[in-house]
């Protein structure tokens, strides 16, 4: 029996609002879609949470023995300024503002993504396709869409037509939206607005004169709408049905309503089974907003280097935090919170140290009693995780767990009460769900110093071997120190420091 079968996850389903048990379209496979980052700016913690919250999810299925094909997309054109289809493309606005091309912002801040979701211990995913890497499939999609009366070409841009999509389906299934109130509500079409309805929405821009990112297309010179891009990678790598999309809880709406409406309108079937939406953060009880002064970045938060902030805290202290709260609450920052954070951490974090130095060799005399509550605990980090990923849950239980690890290192006689299957099992629960489960790597804070006097070793003889002009030695500590994760700078002077990548 697979560990999914015995058991089997239950999910809050943002589609029917109902929590439902998961089961897979195929068996015992898992396609996964994540709106991933817009690549115009740093990475921030909300962000962060998102992606955590999905690694969670991805790394569940996983451990229960799903095969799982993982697609999270880079954003790289289409995102407007305005997600109501209007002002500049994020990243050809930041290319402009800094006078770089929209590929160099596009490498620069994907690869700060990337160093983040190393720091925060979050997995790559299968698949990291970009949406300038798919313009032909959002050509042909959007094509398709005309041809099946579902859009229209104005003047070099493509719209979908929302109101004759409701006729034959639903707008609106996924946020619950009414397209009566939307069409109301939503601002008023100025004369320049050449959509039939406000609620249209691009799937095909025109290139104005000055717009940098610009392909050829039957309807002239432009680029894709941003949310046909999704609907096209995730189709593309997972199938015209799939099992889960997930994303902020911002994308509900119009995002991810809009992608339901392309593919559906395009392939005829809803495209996901299961949709998942992260919950939002908040500092101090406010919303977390650059305007409010409240946004740090992850670095900052690493380094204690933000007006709010006390001090620093280590990513797997972050990482931990973040997981006490159940992805669908909101999350609030405060000093408070994350000192006790870094307290709780520290204790699963020794007692995963202690546990792997602790063997038994197995007992005569186990104790049927203290065995059943031990199997018990066990049971429940996986029923925890099974129920909607509840991860605040199982560190509660894991927190017990890491009590019977204290008291087996300052009682060893009391390991005598189990036998050795059941304390093997005990054992490699508590490390795989720490580590795998819920990513929280061991963090060493004790040799902290030993390794600095180590490095600031080798940096003494780097120097003394390029005083000799020995390059091809102080090249190799520099690439050898690299390889291992530690980066060496040469600053001014012919001084040097290091930094420690976190992997
Ligand atoms: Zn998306």
């Amino acid at each position: 029996m697979k560990l999914y079968e015995k058991y089997p996850i239950h999910l809050s389903n943002s589609l029917t609002g109902a929590k439902e048990k998961f089961e897979s379209i195929h068996p015992g496979f898992v396609g996964m879609y994540v709106c991933g980052p817009t690549v115009y700016n740093y990475v921030h913690l909300g962000n962060a949470r998102t992606f955590l919250t999905f690694d969670i999810i991805f790394r569940y299925f996983r451990f229960l023995g799903y095969k799982v094909r993982y697609v999270r997309n880079i954003t790289d054109v289409g995102h407007l300024v305005d997600d109501a289809d209007e002002g500049e493309d994020k990243i050809g606005k930041k290319a402009r503002l800094e006078q770089l091309e929209p590929m160099e912002i596009v490498k620069r801040y994907t690869e700060d993504f990337h160093t983040v979701m190393r720091q925060f211990n979050i997995l790559p995913p299968s698949i990291e396709p970009s949406a300038t890497g798919h313009i032909v499939e959002q050509i042909i999609i959007t094509k398709k869409l005309i041809d099946l009366g579902l859009a229209y070409e104005v003047n070099g841009s493509v719209y979908f037509d929302v109101k004759k999509y409701n006729q034959s389906h639903h707008y609106g299934i996924l946020s619950g939206r009414n397209i009566e109130d939307l069409m109301e509500s939503g601002r008023d079409l100025d004369s320049q607005d050449e959509k039939r309805e406000k609620i249209d929405f691009a799937l095909w821009k025109k290139a104005s004169p000055e717009h940098i990112m610009r392909w050829p297309s039957p309807w002239g010179e432009g680029f894709p709408g941003w949310h046909i891009e999704c609907t096209v990678m995730s189709t593309k790598y997972l199938g015209e049905t799939f099992d889960l999309h997930g994303g902020g809880m911002d994308l509900k709406f119009p995002h991810h309503e809009c992608e339901i409406a392309q593919a559906t309108g395009a392939n005829g079937k809803s495209p996901v089974k299961y949709w998942i939406h992260s919950n939002m953060l908040t500092v101090n009880g406010q919303k977390m907003s650059k305007s409010l002064g409240n946004s740090f970045l992850p670095s900052e938060l690493f380094s204690g280097n933000h007006l709010l902030l006390e001090k620093g805290y280590s990513p797997m202290t972050v990482r931990f935090f973040m997981l006490q709260s159940h992805y669908s609450s909101t999350l609030d920052f405060s000093n408070e919170a994350l000192n006790a954070a870094e307290k709780g951490f520290k204790k699963l974090n020794n007692a995963l140290a202690s546990i792997k130095t602790l063997e038994n060799t197995g007992s005569t005399t186990a104790n049927s009693e203290v065995e059943k509550n031990l199997l018990d605990l066990i049971d429940k980090c996986y029923l925890n995780m099974s129920d909607d990923f509840n991860t605040a849950k199982t560190l509660a239980i894991l927190f017990e767990m890491a009590s019977q690890i204290n008291t087996w290192i300052n009682q060893k006689e009391l390991l005598a009460q189990v036998s050795a299957e059941v304390f093997e099992k005990f054992k490699t629960t508590y490390i795989s769900f720490m580590e795998d489960v819920l990513g929280l790597k061991e963090e060493t804070t004790g040799n902290n110093d030993l390794l600095d006097g180590t490095i600031n070793v080798l940096i003494g003889l780097r120097k003394k071997v390029r005083t000799d002009k020995n390059f091809a030695l102080s090249d190799k500590i520099r690439d050898d120190l690299k390889a291992i994760g530690i980066q060496l700078k040469d600053g001014k002077d012919g001084e040097m420091s290091y930094e420690i990548e976190n992997k």
